[in-house]
Order: C-alpha cells, then structure tokens, then sequence
C-alpha cells in the first residue's frame, strides 16, 4: 500500500546520468506527429542539467523551451529503483524539430545548461503501486498535463530492464519515463507547479517552479 503520507528528500545524491525516454505516451507522441516506437527510444541529458532549485532560468539562446512533465526513477547500480519524483524534460523545441530534419543528435535541444529541473523525492514503492500513481502539471494556475504510469507504452519495469540490459546505470541515475500529451512553452514569469497524487488521490510530492 503507498503510505497516505510520504517524506520527501531533496536530491542529495545527484545523477551522473540521466537517461530519457521519448514518445512513451501515445497522446505526446501523436500531439507531435510521431510514430509509435517499438522499442523504447533512449536518449540522454547530461548529469550535470540537473537543477535542485525552485527558479528556472530560461536558456539567452531561444525563446522556445518547452515543459515536459514527467515521473522520474532514481535507481541503484542495478537498475533497482530507490526512489522517485517529479523532473521537467525541459526541451528546446523548435531546436529539435531542426536536429529532426537534418536526422542530427537531440544534445543541444535536450541537454542545454538548466535542461532538468526536479522535483524533491520520496521512496520508492512497489512496481504495482508505482503504476496507479498519476501526476499533473499546472503553468500559471492552468491544468496543462495529466498522466499515469497505466497510460505508458513501455512500464517502468521495462525501462529500467531496457537501459539496464544496454547502458552502464551507475547508482543515483535518473530514468526519465516519459511526458504525456499538453507540452507547451515556457515564458519568463510562469509559476509551474507539479505533483504527484496516490490512486486514492492522495497528495504524495508537491513542487513549484518559478521561470525567470
Ligand atoms: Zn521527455
């Protein structure tokens, strides 16, 4: 049973790694006329993006970054998840659908200085329990995304299988498991806030976000 009441801890151990995963929703990878993939599609943001703060700094460089709201798993050297939270794949948009055409590498529009703001983290449940959670994202007091584990093409035990089999997972990596439907910009100003409720509707983790 999830506890009606979690700790949360701020993200001490930071990651040396966090490892992505796009269109694990199908809405997300529909809203951005993409094919549904048949193996996941990994991609990485470099450990240092993380940022533990509440402020956002926009990068000077583009003035399209977009929010994508998703459940974060901090696992050990096995792939063994320890604990989990909310992180922001903070995504350079119109970057990317330019690396798209020209089939380039996603680094500068997925692994910019800034690129993964997180939420604090509360233990780790079961993978049944894990996968009735749902989670939302609010920019400016706006409902803008909403999702469930239930909802993902690939279940986080598959995930964490996937990267495990191909990539070398240190402990305190994160695994980004996905954004659903509704990204959108980020304008300086924005006041986001995130959080993650039980199946009960519980609150578990809370999170704001101020975007400068
Ligand atoms: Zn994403």
């Amino acid at each position: 049973m999830l506890p009606s009441r979690s700790i949360m801890h701020s993200l001490e151990n930071l990651p040396k790694n966090i490892w992505c995963v796009g269109r694990n929703y199908a809405l997300h990878a529909k809203e951005l006329n993409n094919p549904i993939p048949q193996t996941p599609l990994i991609f990485l943001k470099a450990g240092s993006t993380i940022n533990i703060d509440k402020t956002i700094h926009l990068p000077s460089w583009t003035s399209d970054i977009h929010h994508e709201c998703e459940l974060a798993i901090q696992v050990d050297k096995n792939g063994t998840p320890k604990k989990f939270g909310l992180a922001l794949d903070l995504t350079a948009r119109s970057v990317q659908n330019e690396l798209k055409k020209q089939q380039a590498p996603w680094t500068l529009a997925k692994s910019f200085t800034g690129a993964c703001p997180v939420s604090s983290f509360v233990d780790w449940v079961s993978f049944a329990d894990f996968c009735t959670l749902q989670f939302r994202f609010y920019r400016n007091g706006t409902l803008l995304q909403s999702g469930s584990p239930q909802d993902m093409i690939f279940s986080a035990q598959e995930l964490l299988n996937y990267i495990s089999l191909h990539f070398p997972m240190e402990t305190d990596d994160l695994v980004l498991t996905g954004t659903p439907a509704g990204v959108g910009p980020l304008t300086p100003g924005d006041h986001l806030v995130g959080e993650i409720l039980s199946r009960e509707g519980f609150s578990l983790l809370h999170v704001t976000w101020d975007v400068m």
